[in-house]
């Protein structure tokens, strides 16, 4: 099987499951924005994933994330096919944070004020508009995770709001990984709900991964970013 044949499988497997989890929960598949998370895996899967239809990818790390952009770009997509939107998944260092304002569409981790500054100026120095999601943490047991706390999300989204090259996009989480991850999910939720009485704009609900991406349809999520359902087992935990 050749590797467009894989990745067009995985796909479409995943596909099913999110259409049944639609279905199930009365949802209406174009609701729901699918990022492949392509972390680990080469450039010319993200290719391959463009011309399969792909139109978001997520990346954990800086600098691979760039490089694999530029990768893209120099392997060239057949035309007509637009290089995919850029997910920025990862843990980000304040030192590195406008590096990837430069190149990522959105950011789904932000859970710092100090970040929202770096951000800023990365992407004012590059003349773009960057979509911060704030990462929330629910996992109390281990104060090691990333995320801001549920108390944390008003102040980080004022900060987001003023800060020039940057809007409130919404709320992201990881679910704990020993729980049931449904609860959490619905209480992303119910946070963006009052998040957006006060920026309306902010409605991505950022939940859902391989393993549990199901549950994240049922509660409501917007955004499935999926990675190893779809690509197959990374090589490395990334
Ligand atoms: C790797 C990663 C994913 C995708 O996980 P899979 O189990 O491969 O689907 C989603 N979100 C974040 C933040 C990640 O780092």
């Amino acid at each position: 099987m050749s590797r467009r044949d894989e990745l067009a499988a995985g796909l479409a497997e995943t596909e099913q499951r999110i259409a049944a989890a639609c279905a199930a929960a009365g949802r209406d598949r174009d609701d729901i924005c699918l990022v492949v998370v392509t972390k680990t895996y080469p450039a010319s899967d993200v290719v391959l994933l463009a011309e399969l239809g792909v139109t978001d990818v997520g990346e954990n790390r800086h600098p691979e994330a760039q490089l694999k952009l530029d990768e893209v770009g120099s392997l060239g997509l057949v035309d007509g096919i637009e290089p995919p939107r850029m997910h920025f998944l990862g843990g980000l260092q304040t030192n590195k944070a406008g590096a990837v304002a430069r190149y990522a569409d959105v950011v789904h981790s932000v859970d710092r004020v100090k970040l929202v500054n770096s951000l800023s100026r990365g992407a004012v120095a590059a003349e773009r508009t960057l979509e911060c999601l704030i990462q929330v943490d629910f996992d109390a047991t281990d104060p090691g995770r990333a995320g801001a706390v549920p108390a944390d999300i008003p102040e980080l989204a004022v900060a987001i709001a003023g800060a020039a090259g940057l809007t409130v996009g919404g709320l992201m989480t990881v679910a704990p990984l020993a729980d049931d991850p449904a609860p959490h999910f619905e209480h992303l939720v119910n946070l963006s709900e009052e998040l957006q009485r006060e920026h309306p704009g902010a409605s991505i609900v950022s939940a859902g991964m391989s393993g549990d991406f199901e549950a994240a349809i049922a509660a409501g999520a917007t955004h499935l970013r999926i990675g190893r359902s779809i690509l197959g087992e990374r090589p490395s935990t990334g």
